[in-house]
């Protein structure tokens, strides 16, 4: 027998499969990792097909060296999804195939840890007599009646009983009464349940409604279902209930979440529901953990699978489910290589293995809800809040008018009363700051020069702490704020720019006795630092929570009454076209987090352009008014999902290099154009230019931009593309990015 094997090594030559010889003792399946020989070393490589015939004379042929598991590391369908992968992103199989398993698997780096385990070798029927056989022994009698429930326990346990067991329980293997086996151990991440949480509420209507319409797909095994709604419709609980489901049909679920560290309750309500039976996994596990739940998942141990975005891939057999919550987020595309979009993975995965999709979200990114009007996906709305509770009321606040009549707080005065009010009622309230910081950025005075980080081209953040720094947000670079301007030698250096660390402060000024916790990725950086700080403002230790888009996600804080967003602009004028679908995404989501209790919610949302088409959807938390105006201006001017944006992403320490490789990629591109006709008209759009991120990190950087029209060439043009970034030239990188994350 003969195995056709994916090396692991990454390298343009050995994108291909080799055939080994499978030596006559060995067992070796689809998708077991074995080791091999290669060249003069010994590689990992994951068995793709086992065949009985080879085109390869048998003599040169070399043999499998061992089997680094003895079962399939990577499911059967899974290897299937790598190689599909591999082949829509234009990258080697070894590559996707890495995505399949932890990182830590290769290359041995993780160790088993095991424990020895003790039970009885006889049945009740005999306990009687061991007991009679041990008389002697009141230890071993002890033992005996410790293992009585005829169930595995560790020796570590009878260790709480008495001391030194070991020989004692020797002695009774000898004697045939009971078996010692040393066991793999897994470690188990996550603290302790909370079982009130387990309690099952009463269906409402809605949720009744939306589950039936769901149910029978998932007994058929297909269907992809998009659903809209609003915050606190409930939609969790309709998750949970279809887990429940997936489980009774003898079938695992995995349910993706943005960001585990943001969504603890989530993770929470699911431990207490499914407690042993799910597994929990994101980058914030140890590597031992890590290697662990993977391990429960793939021992169907774990039948239920939280995660962020790579949990897409977890080796769930028998899948019946998959569940995307808050589908609209940005973390559920990747951003290393290979990039991927977990929404597409899960619907190929569901395709392929017969399971059901639902992507979940009060406010749907464009490309899916405009997927759904299609038919792609069906389409289930939830309007309305659990127990009828109102949506909160929104109000925007015009910002010029509050300068003009001389207010220089960052509170206008309706929010600063709404502040006072929720103060006095015992109630709690958020405000969103979308910035860190202190002040925004530097300047002088006299020449306007803007302080600009040395390796980046973006202008430091003033942050409190040590004296006073300027950082950057981008590099972590960091510096004394100058006394002179570097450019004109003046002295009139100013201060701009609000960011939460001002915010923070103006309530202890404006409030005073006020108490405050702050979140955003200073102070979130130890572990568990969200949950902290979460759990902080959940018990009551604080009155307001000040932080960045973070405080946006799934949150559910019954007592905040009050949500405020100091600056809804700020994302508004980024350079990117889905900079107004982010700004109704984030305006909707925070202020979504107000009025959950039983007390209506109050948003103010202050704005410097309140008359603004999305300002105004998102107070009227009209998804469709946006969804509309929006899906129109993208077709009107060319923008996803109607066209596809590409990037050729070139950077360097040579700024020179990088320019002109740009061109070089330019011309090439130009060549193609004149040799395949059918792409130029494809390509609606062609640029060279650098982005608005011009330099980073010490790179400069250059691109050719793409806006192409969605055709059969497309995905030809885009493989050819990725084939130019493919090459490996010194003092350069080169990036391909099939609709880009960021445009920065
Ligand atoms: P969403 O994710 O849609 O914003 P959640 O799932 O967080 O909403 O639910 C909002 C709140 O309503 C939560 O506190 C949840 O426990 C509660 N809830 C959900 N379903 C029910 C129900 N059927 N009866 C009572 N409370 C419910
Ligand atoms: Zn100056
Ligand atoms: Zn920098």
């Amino acid at each position: 027998m003969y195995a056709n094997v994916i090396v692991d090594i990454v390298h343009e030559n050995v994108a291909h499969t080799f055939t080994y010889r499978i030596p006559d003792q060995m067992h070796v399946e689809r998708g077991q990792r074995v080791s091999v020989p290669f060249g003069y070393q010994q590689k990992e490589g994951v068995v793709l097909t086992v065949t009985d015939s080879a085109d390869i004379p048998s003599e040169r042929m070399k043999s499998i060296t061992s089997v680094l598991e003895d079962y399939p590391a990577i499911l059967p369908h899974l290897v299937d999804l790598a190689m599909e992968m591999a082949e829509q992103n234009h990258c080697p199989l070894a590559e996707t195939i890495r995505l399949m398993m932890p990182s830590e698997m290769r290359g041995g780096r993780v160790r088993i840890k095991t424990q020895q385990v003790v039970r009885l070798k006889v049945g009740p029927e005999r306990f009687e007599e061991a007991l009679e056989h041990e008389k002697r022994s009141s230890r071993r009698r002890m033992i005996l009646c410790f293992l009585q429930d005829g169930e595995k326990h560790a020796v570590a346990e009878l260790k709480e009983e008495m001391n030194n067991p070991l020989p004692d329980i020797r002695k009774l293997q000898e004697n045939g009464w009971v078996t010692l086996t040393e066991e793999e151990y897994l470690r188990q991440p996550g603290g302790p349940v909370h079982a009130d949480r387990a309690y099952e509420p009463e269906l409402t209507e809605l949720q009744r409604e939306t589950l039936q319409e769901i149910l029978p797909s998932l007994a058929k095994g297909v269907g992809s279902f998009l659903l809209h709604g609003v915050t606190g419709s409930g939609k969790t609980e309709v998750f949970i209930r279809l887990v429940h489901e997936t489980l009774k049909a003898g079938l695992g679920a995995i349910i993706l979440v943005p960001e585990i560290a943001l969504t603890p309750q989530m993770v929470d309500w699911f431990r207490a529901r499914f407690g042993e039976g799910s597994a929990v996994l994101h980058s914030r596990l140890s590597v031992g953990e890590r290697f662990d739940e993977w391990r429960r998942i793939r021992r169907g141990d774990a039948r239920v699978v939280i995660g962020a975005r790579s949990a897409v891939f977890a080796p769930v057999e028998h899948l019946g489910l998959i569940v995307i919550d808050e589908e609209h987020e940005a973390t559920y595309v990747s951003d290393r290589h290979p990039r991927y979009d977990a929404r597409e993975v899960a619907a190929s995965r569901c395709r392929r293995e017969g399971a059901t999709l639902l992507l979940a979200s009060a406010t749907p990114s464009v490309t899916s809800f405009y997927k759904a009007k299609k038919g792609e996906y069906r389409l289930l709305d939830m309007p309305e809040r659990i127990g009828g509770r109102p949506l909160p009321e929104v109000t925007v606040v015009d910002m010029r008018r509050e300068l003009n009549e001389g207010n220089r707080s960052v509170f206008s005065r309706q929010l600063a009363q709404a502040l006072l009010d929720c103060r006095q009622k015992g109630r709690q309230a958020m405000l969103l700051m979308n910035h860190r910081g202190y002040h925004s950025f530097v300047s002088c005075r006299s020449c306007g020069h803007v302080v600009k980080c040395p390796n980046c081209d973006v202008a430091l953040t003033y942050h409190l702490g040590k004296g006073g720094q300027l950082h950057c947000h981008y590099c972590g670079h960091a510096e004394n704020p100058p006394e002179k301007c570097p450019e004109c030698g003046s002295t009139r250096i100013r201060y701009f720019g609000a960011g939460t660390q001002q915010v923070e402060e103006a309530l202890y000024q404006q409030f005073p006795g006020i108490r405050v916790l702050r979140m955003d990725t200073d102070t979130t950086s130890g572990k568990d630092g969200h949950a902290k700080i979460l759990e902080a403002f959940r018990s009551g230790e604080a009155d307001v929570l000040v932080g960045t888009q973070m405080i946006a996600k799934g949150l559910d804080f019954p007592s905040v009454t009050v949500v405020g967003v100091i600056a809804a602009d700020m994302t508004l004028n980024l350079p990117d076209y889905r900079a107004r679908e982010r700004t109704f995404q984030l305006l909707t989501q925070v202020a979504g987090r107000a009025g959950r209790g039983r007390e209506k919610g109050l948003v103010i949302v202050q704005s410097y352009k309140p008359e603004d088409a999305v300002i105004c959807a998102a107070a009227r938390q009209d998804y469709r008014g946006f969804f509309e105006e929006e899906l129109e201006r993208r077709r009107v001017a060319l923008y996803p999902p109607f066209t596809v944006m590409a990037r050729l992403l070139v950077e360097s320490p040579d700024a020179g290099a990088a320019k002109r490789h740009v061109e070089v990629l330019y011309n090439r591109c130009e060549q193609l154009f004149q040799e395949y006709p059918a792409f130029r008209e494809v390509c609606l759009l062609m640029h060279m230019e650098q982005p608005p991120l011009s330099m980073l990190r010490g790179k400069s950087r250059y691109q050719l931009l793409f806006k192409l029209h969605v055709k059969p060439e497309t995905e030809r043009i885009a493989a050819a593309l990725s084939d130019m970034s493919r090459e490996e030239i010194p003092g350069l990188d080169i990036y391909f990015e099939y609709n880009p994350t960021t445009m920065m």
